[in-house]
């Protein structure tokens, strides 16, 4: 296919352009002087629907075929509106005139395209037709109007090719999401039955290899429980379906709660708390139990064992609390961090040498945002992250109280 001239057709002056652009074409291409106002006239009669219906469309004339016998096609399409149900009626002219004629619509954009072949006589060739293309190219606008026309026909186009790179990015994303709800749904329920058997065969008498091993197997669920869960927080919270059960809540006594189980999960790890006065604030426990619990879990999965993690909290001006969780690992390069909390994001470098998914902290930015607050993190390669996150407070301090663990 080559593309000869494309006009934008909006009114009537366009239409004036169409029916002019029309029979240049096939004026150059070497058709009969009744071939050339056959096909002109078609094109317009079609081009004045589109402008009488919808006022927004755009006529393309093109070659079809590689080698004799090549076709003149023009491609009219539109934005279909309710309007332009009854534009078939107005076609009947047209379509007497070029009987090669189809329509169609498809998503909201309309499609109708009429085709003539092209006698061997008129000696069209592949030069001929490059010819054609380069007149049009370099004819120019041949008034002001039809310079403006031009201008309006790119941004015509490139508003139609974003906006068609849109429509398939959302269509992407719903297939992706709902792809990630059902493989995930689909998953958890015979993990569930695997963990539950291996519990019970846990619980009847075998060797103590046995029991090893169903240790290991039953740890390995768990994990892959872990990571199908993370899945569907994914999917709920992009569809904002994640409910959150919100109260008011003494944030030092619920740290407090959450740290006594903190050594479990980082038991090869020195933690250290500093925890400032306490604050009320209105959060999901849970929810921000898991964001704590995926940063320091990475805090310890990214640092050798032994250095010590550090959580503090601290309240400020602004009257949010924040909430600091400090490592001695690996650390990241200034071009990473704001990368980390991208979805499925990783650092390529760590991705080789450590287990993950790069969802923990997509997930944990999407809660906190949820709750009204920020996260973020400071890091020098080599020496460590500090992540810290904020949340608003609801009232002010209540009572100090400074613990050192
Ligand atoms: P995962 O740890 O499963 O890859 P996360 O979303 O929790 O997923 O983290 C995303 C990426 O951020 C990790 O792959 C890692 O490259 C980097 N990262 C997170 N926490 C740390 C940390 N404490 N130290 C160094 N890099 C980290």
């Amino acid at each position: 296919m080559t593309q000869l001239v494309q006009v934008a057709v909006e009114n009537e002056m366009d239409l004036a352009l169409a029916y002019k652009k029309s029979i240049k074409a096939a004026e150059l291409l070497g058709l009969s002087i009744s071939t050339q106002t056959s096909f002109a006239t078609a094109v317009s009669e079609v081009c004045r629907e589109v402008i009488d219906k919808t006022h927004e469309g755009s006529v393309s004339i093109e070659i079809h075929g590689k080698k004799e016998p090549f076709q003149i096609v023009a491609i009219i399409t539109y934005k279909e509106t309710p309007k332009v149900g009854s534009l078939e009626a107005g076609l009947k002219y047209a379509r007497k005139l070029v009987p090669q004629f189809s329509s169609s619509v498809l998503n909201g954009k309309g499609t109708i395209i009429l085709q003539m072949g092209i006698p061997r006589a008129s000696l069209v060739n592949s030069e001929k037709i490059l010819a054609v293309k380069n007149y049009f190219e370099n004819a120019g606008p041949n008034t002001p109007y039809e310079e403006v026309r031009q201008r309006n026909l790119q941004l015509f186009l490139t508003n139609e090719k974003s906006e068609l790179a849109l429509w398939q990015s959302e269509y992407l994303n719903e297939q992706k999401n709902e792809f990630l709800s059902v493989a995930s749904h689909e998953l958890r329920t015979p993990l569930t039955i695997l963990k539950a058997f291996t519990q019970l065969a846990l619980r009847s008498e075998c060797s103590p290899v046995t029991v090893a091993y169903l240790k290991k197997v039953d740890a390995q669920a768990t994990k892959m429980q872990m990571l199908i869960q993370q899945l569907m927080d994914i999917s709920k919270l992009e569809n904002r379906e994640a409910d959150y059960n919100k109260e008011q809540t003494d944030f030092n006594s619920f740290l407090n709660e959450i740290i006594e189980l903190i050594p479990q999960l980082v038991s090869s790890h020195e933690l250290m708390i500093d925890l400032d006065e306490s604050v009320i604030v209105s959060i999901d426990k849970l929810r921000i139990e898991q964001v704590i619990h995926n940063i320091i879990g990475n805090a310890a999965k990214y640092s050798p064992n032994n250095r010590q993690i550090r959580l503090s909290s601290k309240s400020n001006s602004n009257k949010e609390v924040i909430v600091s969780i400090q490592d001695y690992g690996i650390g990241m390069s200034p071009t990473e961090l704001h990368k980390i909390f991208d979805k499925f994001y990783r650092v390529e470098q760590v991705s080789r040498k450590y287990n993950g998914l790069g969802m923990g902290l997509y997930i944990s930015s999407k809660i906190i945002a949820d709750h009204g607050g920020k996260i973020w993190v400071e890091s020098v390669e080599g020496s460590g992250c500090t992540f810290s996150f904020s949340i608003p407070l609801i009232i002010i301090p209540v009572k100090k109280e400074r613990i050192t663990v």
